[in-house]
């Protein structure tokens, strides 16, 4: 029989209603009990304005998922494994490497289960191209992920702040489904980050990237898009040419459509959530934040005063 985990959800905003809350009610294997938010509270479980009142007042709960901002998370994520609970963390799984890594081992060290999710890695396309991939040479990769940040972000300040990673912020899916379905690791080698007047985070960005064989791997991202978003990933190979569209959810090798399962990203998180409890596991694969943090390393930053009437607040 499936075992029961008591579930609390950190962070009551955009992608806990649209994406978690959902999953969560369809997810057999855990129970919301309660939330933690300042502004917000879900019918039917106790809330809690933030997570120490909420720890507190629930000792009894096994696991809680932080859907805040990164620049917040670390802390919320240290008090939940201090408490001895099991930790999911939305993308990016934090706002630096370092305390990534760090609450890694503090999981560890306490016997809980620590999941850094990366939903895009969840999206029909990945396996599928992942494991086709595996068995030829890459050429070369080119991403496009660029949409207009005015439709996908409306009023949120955090952003543009440090550690909001600004186009990085979707940008890091991409990368995420880079590290998955490439079958040699990647190292970025240059970046330019062009950054609006007074924020700290870029509003487009161009990535170069080798991968192990030396096949380049280039990335552009831009929030200065149309109306219709452009996330696409196409692999040249030895053996024919792999496109990746609608962020994961498109497949086509050789221009023929590949059929793909139904879409069911956060689901499929929850379901890996479970198993990784239910197995005494952890699930903490930095890489996509360690390119983006190599590009703030490695990237040469344009400042351009022009932009800030783009920004969405
Ligand atoms: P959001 O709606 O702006 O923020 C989520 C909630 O976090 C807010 O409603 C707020 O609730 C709480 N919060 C915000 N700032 C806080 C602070 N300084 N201290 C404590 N709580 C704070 O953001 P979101 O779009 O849901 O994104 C959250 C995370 O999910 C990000 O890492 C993002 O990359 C990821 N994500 C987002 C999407 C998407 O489509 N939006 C998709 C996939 C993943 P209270 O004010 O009630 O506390």
């Amino acid at each position: 029989m499936t075992s029961v985990y008591r579930l609390a959800v950190v962070g009551i905003g955009k992608i806990a209603r649209d994406q978690h809350l959902p999953a969560i009610a369809a997810q057999l294997g855990f129970e919301l009990v309660a939330c933690a938010s300042r502004n917000a509270s879900v019918d039917g479980v106790r809330n809690y304005p933030d997570i120490d009142v909420l720890l507190a007042a629930e000792p009894d709960i096994d696991a809680v998922s932080l859907c805040v901002p990164p620049q917040v998370r670390y802390a919320q994520a240290l008090a939940a494994l201090h408490a001895g609970k099991h930790v999911m963390l939305e993308k990016p799984p934090g706002a630096s490497v370092s305390e990534v890594l760090a609450l890694r081992d503090i999981a560890r060290a306490r016997g809980c289960t620590l999941f850094a999710s990366w939903h895009s890695r969840a999206a029909s396309a990945v396996k599928p191209a992942r494991d086709w991939l595996a068995s030829r040479n890459v050429h070369s990769v080119e991403v496009r992920w660029k949409e207009d940040v005015r439709r996908w972000h409306p009023g949120q300040q955090w952003i543009w702040e440090p550690g909001g990673l600004g186009v990085l912020d979707p940008g890091i899916n991409a990368l995420s489904i880079v590290t998955r379905i490439l079958p040699r690791e990647v190292a970025l080698r240059a970046a330019t980050l062009t950054i609006p007047a007074d924020t700290a985070t870029p509003i487009a960005a161009e990535f170069d990237c080798l991968d192990t064989d030396n096949a380049p791997v280039r990335a552009f991202f831009d929030w200065r898009h149309g109306l219709v978003e452009e996330w696409a990933i196409d692999v040249e190979t030895d053996g024919g040419r792999l496109e990746i569209r609608e962020g994961g959810k498109r497949l086509s090798i050789d221009g023929k459509q590949v059929t793909l399962g139904a879409e069911r990203e956060y689901p499929a998180l929850y379901e890996r959530f479970h198993e990784l409890v239910a197995t005494k596991q952890d699930d903490v694969d930095v890489r996509p934040l360690q390119i983006v943090a190599d590009a703030f390393l490695l990237g040469k930053a344009r400042s351009d005063r022009s932009l800030r009437p783009l920004m969405s607040r």
